[in-house]
């Protein structure tokens, strides 16, 4: 039994489990079907799986919604911007994972969305963009730039104009933020990252709590099949109990990488919100980047974030990054393991 009277780290532990009686196991099991006997809920697993189920129950009471389980972020992304009526025009964070916005560059090229690019942290401008819009986009912290919106103002001013917000709750992950709590409609996860938190799963999940927006996200999910493997699922749910421990830990981590990364002289920029487990960090030129990411020993270069162990990459070496990201940022995932160890690489590796 779980309670809403719950704090969120106790929750990700408890919540989705199987009834406690006598021989039932712990964990929910990993549910290998694709059909069920007729006459029930659950009929054929396109459309439902109960391994799906205990971590939907997990991360919807987590967000304060209903989830649905999608086959990557990606996915979920896809299956929100789908519910934008032809034409719509999306208001989304110049700075917004990569992905989402290649996503909607092709939208655009096919004449289905006007994306309206903004600057999150000007928020007098992301209100501006918000009448006539059929969606907000938001992202906070932004990838990889981590810039913060105002997502109470933002909110206020979208449900005043009548626009559906979305959050991509990723990098916060809902035991640092809530969207819903603050009036957003969807909120979506890559839960490759913080949530499962072992770089060894692509998962993704949206989460509403409007009745609308659940069976228009389910229907697009059943029909366009972007659905999750049961092992998947439960590595997911396995990482989220584990969440709050290991985010204390990157957190604390990433503190300490901020404090060494200020004080050395070949670091002109540091980027970190104060919360989170991503530190961005910008040096003069791409080269001197590119020799500090091939210097390091703890740390391992490699893209994605959000697992136990440190990784970082350059983030212009890829050609589909904004142009806007200085070509010396690096983005650093904080891991957990020791502080000392992981700061003595950088500063290692920026010595190099
Ligand atoms: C990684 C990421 C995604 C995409 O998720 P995948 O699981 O890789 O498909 C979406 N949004 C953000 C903020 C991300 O970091």
């Amino acid at each position: 039994m779980t309670h809403a009277s719950q704090h969120p780290a106790t929750i990700a532990v408890t919540a989705g489990r199987p009834p406690a009686e006598s021989d039932q196991p712990l964990n929910a099991q990993i549910m290998l079907a694709s059909s069920f006997i007729a006459g029930g809920d659950l009929e054929y697993a396109r459309f439902q799986n109960p391994t799906w189920t205990a971590l939907e129950e997990t991360i919807g009471q987590l967000e304060g919604g209903r989830a649905l389980a999608f086959a990557s972020g990606m996915a979920a992304v896809a299956a929100v911007l789908d519910q934008v009526p032809v034409g719509g025009r999306v208001v989304v964070p110049r700075h917004a994972y990569q992905g989402s916005l290649g996503l909607l560059e092709q939208h655009r090229v096919a004449g289905r969305i006007e994306p309206v690019l903004v600057d999150v942290e000007d928020v007098d401008a992301v209100v501006a963009a918000i009448p006539g819009a059929s969606l907000v986009w938001m992202e906070t912290p932004t990838n990889p730039a981590l810039e913060v919106a105002d997502l109470a103002r933002i909110v206020a001013a979208a449900k005043q104009a009548g626009v559906p917000v979305a959050v991509d709750n990723t990098f916060a992950t809902p035991l640092l933020q809530r969207p819903l709590e603050d009036g957003a409609d969807v909120v979506v996860h890559s839960a490759t990252k913080l949530m499962s938190g072992h770089s060894d799963v692509i998962m993704g999940a949206v989460v509403t709590n409007d009745d609308d927006w659940f069976t228009r996200l389910h229907g697009n999910r059943s029909l366009h099949g972007a659905i999750p493997g049961p092992f998947e699922a439960f590595l997911v749910l396995r990482g989220l109990r584990t969440l709050d421990v290991r985010l204390e830990r990157a957190q604390a981590n990433a503190k300490a990488v901020v404090a060494a990364l200020e004080a050395h002289p070949a670091v002109s920029r540091v980027r970190y919100p104060g919360f989170s487990t991503v530190v961005s960090f910008e040096l003069e030129s791409a080269e001197r980047a590119d020799r500090v990411v091939a210097a390091v020993r703890l740390a391992r270069h490699a893209t994605s974030l959000g697992g136990v162990e440190t990784t970082l990459e350059r983030r212009r070496r890829w050609a589909s990054e904004s142009k806007s990201i200085p070509e010396g940022l690096i983005r650093l995932s904080v891991g957990i393991e020791h502080a000392d160890d992981v700061v003595a690489d950088l500063l290692q590796a920026l010595d190099a």
